[in-house]
């Protein structure tokens, strides 16, 4: 089948970063069947797929065939995985296709996860399973429709192929579009081999794709911590803000364009619980909700010393300058949160006491096991001046009592009356989330019986998450106690 030019490749990256990355080609899949493509999102990209049919697309996208202009790379990258460093892991079975242009102007990577092993798979596989590879469309499209940095997924196509996991499933590819995959680890992986040539390369080539502006500044090294800094705080905010806890937040899963990357074993809260871990993997709790923003601290922390060298050439004076920059991530992540957190509560105006308010909130959900997502949502209402929906999730109803009179004196000294401030607030609290079981019903459902109906309806639900309909109702519920319970997510392998 001849290459179809559906992308308008330009790769700087295989260009301007040779020794950065092995060429690679996706391996051949037996039996290629699209089971999702993103129209819009393909629009966005400018491709070309208009004389494509469903085959066909299905051939493009298990990596059966490779279009024109792709140049596939496995990127090398580094990474602190649960705290300890493996120097060498990179993309085992992933490929960089190449960057197109999209309609804003800005460079995408189209990149395939499962296409097959590369030199870096180690023990792995080189495949994926069609579960994880829809859950990370779900997950990472609601993060997307919750105005949330994040990685997109352009397509998913089933292989044919039978990956082996605790029991044989349906292997699968996703095309995946990311804004660049520039790791924590891609610098790790240059700075521990002590390669400053490489890692100042490294600088030019980050620099010029995500921070232009640091090109011609005194300190681009200084300028781009601090530019990642500054990205990552108001990114994990916005995690802390909509309950959802990554999972896996390793140095080679934080990107350096603040986007949300690698859907693995991730969720969504639901009563809130600041310990909440959902990753079966995550045995001492690392990645804890909780524990989200001082990891990304850490692993930020992780970048400044591999870009130490190029910071300046006195060591002492290097660390004195990226402590500095590290030491603003706490203020900037807090003052994000409570933007966040002012716009959930209906509060247009600042005052000092908010951050205390919006603290008690949360302690009250947390002593009285409420869902989170719901409580928000339900307060809505309350602004609207029908209080027994939010009452209704507590097994006590009079245990807002304290707080409500707090926050309807606080709402007082707004100029907004109810009415607004409710849809205002409507626009801040979504009603929908990926709920776990809801996910967990379409992916059983895609994976197991080849029905991809649920998993189009949860998507289209996710896709407009401030929406409160009858449509959109049952995804609205939170899952019964005993699936929440005992709810594990697994690594996406
Ligand atoms: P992850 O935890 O998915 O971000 O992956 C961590 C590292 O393991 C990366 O280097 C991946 O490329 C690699 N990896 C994960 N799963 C597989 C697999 N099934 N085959 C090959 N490499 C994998
Ligand atoms: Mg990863």
């Amino acid at each position: 089948m001849p290459a179809p030019a559906v992308f308008a490749f330009d790769n700087t990256f295989a260009r301007k970063l040779e020794g950065f990355y092995v060429p690679w080609q996706p391996a051949a899949a037996p039996a290629p069947r699209l089971l999702h493509f993103d129209r819009a999102l393909a629009d966005e990209l400018c491709l070309r797929v208009g004389d494509l049919d469903e085959g066909a697309l299905g051939s493009l996208f298990a990596g059966n065939t490779v279009p024109e202009g792709a140049y596939p790379i496995a990127q090398v990258y580094a990474g602190h995985q649960f705290g300890g460093f493996s120097p060498r892991l990179g993309d085992g079975r992933a490929l960089l296709l190449g960057e197109v242009i999209d309609r804003k102007g800005r460079r995408r990577d189209i990149a395939m996860k499962g296409s097959g092993r590369t030199p870096f798979a180690r023990n792995g596989d080189g495949k994926a399973a069609v579960g994880p590879m829809l859950r990370e469309v779900l997950v990472g499209e609601a993060m997307h429709a919750l105005g949330i940095p994040t990685t997109r997924a352009l397509a998913v196509a089933a292989t044919g192929d039978t990956v082996q996991r605790e029991r044989p499933l349906p292997g699968a590819v996703l095309t995946r579009v990311a804004a660049s995959h520039l790791r924590v680890g891609t610098f790790q992986y240059f700075a521990s081999l002590g390669i400053g040539e490489d890692v100042r390369k490294l600088l030019d080539y980050t620099v010029a794709r995500h921070d232009p502006a640091l090109a011609r500044s005194e300190n681009p090294a200084l300028g781009l911590l601090e530019a990642v800094v500054a990205r990552q705080a108001a990114l994990i905010a916005q995690w802390m803000n909509a309950g959802f806890i990554h999972g896996v937040m390793n140095t080679d899963n934080m990107t350096i364009s603040g986007e949300t990357i690698d859907y693995g074993p991730c969720a969504f809260m639901e009563a809130f619980d600041p310990a909440a871990v959902f990753s079966s993997i995550d045995q001492h709790g690392r990645y804890a909700y909780r524990n989200q923003p001082e990891i990304a601290l850490w692993n930020l922390t992780r970048l400044a010393e591999s870009l130490l060298p190029l910071i300046d050439e006195a060591e002492e004076k290097s660390v004195a300058l990226a402590t500095e920059v590290l030491n603003t991530f706490p203020k900037q992540y807090r003052a994000h949160l409570l933007r966040g957190q002012r716009a959930k509560l209906g509060l247009a105006r600042d005052e000092a006491d908010d951050a205390a308010l919006a603290e008690a909130w949360l302690a009250l959900l947390h002593a009285e096991k409420v869902d989170y997502t719901l409580a928000w949502r339900r307060l809505a209402d309350a602004a609207a001046g029908d209080e027994a929906t939010l009452r209704g999730l507590f097994a006590n109803a009079q245990a807002p009592d304290a707080w409500l009179g707090r926050w309807k004196a606080r709402c007082g000294r707004e100029e907004a009356g109810g009415a607004d401030r409710a849809k205002a607030m409507r626009q801040a609290n979504p009603f929908v989330i990926p709920r776990n079981h809801r996910v967990e019903e379409a992916l059983s459902a895609a994976q197991d019986a080849g029905d991809l109906v649920p998993f189009e309806k949860l998507l289209a639900a996710l896709r407009r998450p401030f929406d409160e309909d009858g449509e959109q109702a049952p995804y609205g519920e939170p899952a019964p106690v005993e699936v929440t319970a005992c709810y594990r997510t697994f690594c996406g392998t």
